[in-house]
C-alpha cells in the first residue's frame, strides 16, 4: 500500500471551546472550523499546521466513542491518520496480512473524506485511521 503522510492527530477533549485556548491562542495554530459527524458522535475541528493537521474532538453524546474513550483514558491523543492513495486497495492488502480491522469499508468522516480505523489490537495499541482525500 502507498502511504503518503501523516493527514492528522486525532485529540479527544472534553470541549473544543476550552481546548481552542491552547491550540489557537497558546499554540498560535489556526481553527478552520468544526464539523459534527452525526454517525460517530462527534464534533469535530481542524487545525492545518505545516503538512498536517490536528484534529480535536469532542462527543456529541455520552455514549458515542470519544466520550467513551475520555472515561476509560482520559483526555489525550486518540488516533494518527495515515493518507492513503487507494483506501479500498489498502483495505485489501491488510485484510490479506490478516491485520484485524474495524471499518472493513471505507466510510466517509470529516471533510469528506474517505476512512478507515485498523483495530488497535492489531497495531499495538495506536488506533490508526486510514484516510483517502480527493
Ligand atoms: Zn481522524
Amino acid at each position: 500500500m502507498r502511504t503518503l503522510k501523516i493527514d492528522h492527530i486525532g485529540i479527544a477533549v472534553k470541549s473544543i471551546e476550552e481546548a481552542r485556548k491552547l491550540y489557537e491562542d497558546i499554540l498560535g495554530l489556526r481553527y478552520e472550523g468544526s464539523e459534527t459527524v452525526a454517525e460517530q458522535k462527534v464534533t469535530t475541528a481542524f487545525f492545518p499546521i505545516g503538512d498536517t493537521e490536528i484534529e480535536l474532538l469532542e462527543s456529541t453524546d455520552p455514549d458515542g466513542p470519544i466520550a467513551k474513550f475520555i472515561e476509560k483514558r482520559g483526555e489525550g491523543i486518540q488516533h494518527i491518520a495515515f493518507r492513503v492513495d487507494d483506501i479500498e486497495k489498502a483495505l485489501e492488502e491488510l485484510k490479506k496480512q490478516g491485520i484485524q480491522l474495524i471499518d472493513e469499508k471505507p466510510r466517509i468522516g470529516a471533510g469528506g473524506a474517505r476512512i478507515a480505523f485498523l483495530h488497535p489490537k492489531a497495531t499495538g495499541g495506536v488506533l490508526i485511521e486510514l484516510c483517502e482525500r480527493k
